[in-house]
């Protein structure tokens, strides 16, 4: 049933049904937190074998992994990621344990240098804008996307611009409008099992990100595949690789691809690797080799002896699978039970990642978090899933359930149904009360 078919009387009825039910699920004092997209112990716990003594620290070539050098990362440990990034292992580097802080190294490099096809450093545009002869950088943002990424937007002074997402990725009319701009420099690309829609881009999509005509000659999609591998069902739908895509188009350095094994192994101890042609990974490896005198072989020769091949990879993410895919179920089962007969809220089904989206009435997030935070259950802040934190219609909720243990889970979404069943019977009743 549609919320606007009910009567006054029952609405009512309903609102004091709902308040007894949130003043005792108050009353039991729960302590709970759904923020953000952290493997649980159980997880990690799947990677202990890590944390034991290594093999060797002699590389498959040689050398002493505890020495200097290797700025590239190890052959065959790129070997190893290169179907997960969609490159052959030449155009991979391996950095430290954060994708962010490689893409956040990107970005300011950008603004520092310009990257291959600049005319002149991305910040000398800031510079200019403020003197009122240029535009600001630019950056798509599919929304709503992840808050790091729009942080690190906000931090360097690049505009940001929300695109909508469509379920196959974004909305590319839209995209192939803005791009004609040429301050639009770059935009985020989360193409599998995006945070926090879920959703994967399809072919189509893909394709038309390679191949669309950009007016700026140093666009970069910032394609940031940090859920490659995280399936959450048997099996999942194939991601077109971007590079092929784009070298097919005409468009060889159009991406930067991320990833990380973050949440594979260690989220605080993993590896993040950078993928691109060969004049952005030469143009990465000039400003990476200025920063450092190379990685960490030592944790890269622990992570090739723990997983050893594609086959141990796709293996050990099964076990992330058995333990992540009963949470995503709890939650769905606790929202579906709460709005049985009534439509309140739409939300994901994600076959992968760390999220479920949800959207709520307009108007009414903020309401939802301020409820949960009353019965001891924190959520991701309202807006935090667009750019400025600000999102227009006041409707995103980002769940994540990960890293709570499954019963907390349950009764923590139990508790987010329960405000959002409020929030939304009282603004109903409200726009009534105000038409
Ligand atoms: N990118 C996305 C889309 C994420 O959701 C996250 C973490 O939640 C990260 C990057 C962080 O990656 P890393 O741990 O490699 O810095």
């Amino acid at each position: 049933m549609q919320l606007h078919e009910l009567e006054l009387s029952a609405l009512e009825q309903r609102i004091h049904a709902a308040q007894a039910d949130y003043e005792a699920f108050r009353a039991r004092g729960l302590k709970r937190d759904m923020t953000r997209g952290k493997p649980s112990v159980e997880q990690l716990d799947l990677a202990a074998a890590m944390l034991g003594p290594l093999e060797s620290h002699v590389t498959a070539s040689g050398e002493d992994a505890r020495n200097y050098g290797g700025l590239q990362g190890l052959p065959e440990v790129r070997a190893l990621v290169s179907g997960m990034l969609g490159a052959p292992p030449e155009q991979i580097a391996v950095g430290e344990n954060s994708s962010l802080a490689l893409m956040h190294d990107c970005i300011a490099w950008a603004m520092l240098h310009g990257v291959p096809g600049s005319a002149r450093p991305w910040s000398r545009d800031i510079v200019a804008a403020e003197a009122g002869s240029a535009d600001a950088p630019i950056f798509l943002c599919p929304s709503p996307g992840y808050d790091r990424h729009f942080a690190l937007c906000e931090g360097f002074g690049i505009r940001m611009i929300p695109v909508p997402l469509t379920g196959d990725g974004p909305d590319m009319n839209v995209v192939e409008d803005l791009v004609k701009d040429p301050a639009v420099k770059g935009m985020w690309c989360v193409p599998r099992y995006a945070n926090p829609s879920g959703e994967t881009y399809a072919p189509r999509t893909i394709q038309r990100l390679a191949a669309m005509q950009t007016a700026a000659p140093d666009f970069r999609l910032f394609w940031d595949n940090a859920y490659a591998v995280h399936h959450l069902v048997a099996d999942p739908e194939p991601l077109v690789d971007i590079l092929p895509a784009c070298a097919e188009a005409g468009n060889p350095d159009r991406a930067f691809v991320f990833a990380s094994t973050s949440k594979i192994t260690l989220a605080g101890a993993g590896l993040s690797f950078f993928a691109g042609s060969e004049r952005n990974l030469q143009w990465y490896l000039t400003c990476a080799g200025r920063r450092t005198i190379g990685p960490d072989k030592l944790n890269q020769l622990r992570h090739l002896q723990f997983l050893r091949d594609e086959a141990g990879l796709r293996h050990h993410m099964d076990g992330h699978r058995a333990i992540l895919a009963p949470k995503f179920a709890a939650v769905d089962e606790a929202l579906r039970k709460r709005f049985d007969d009534l439509t309140v809220a739409h939300w994901t089904r994600p076959e992968g990642g760390y999220f479920i989206s949800l959207d709520a009435r307009p108007g009414t997030a903020r309401r939802i978090v301020a409820l949960a935070g009353e019965l001891g259950i924190a959520l991701t802040p309202a807006g935090a899933t667009w750019p400025y934190g600000s999102d227009p219609k006041d409707s995103n909720l980002r769940l994540a359930p990960s890293f709570p243990p499954l019963e907390e889970v349950r009764s923590a979404s139990e508790g987010i149904a329960l405000c959002i069943l409020l929030a939304t019977l009282e603004a109903e009743r409200d726009s009534r009360v105000n038409r």
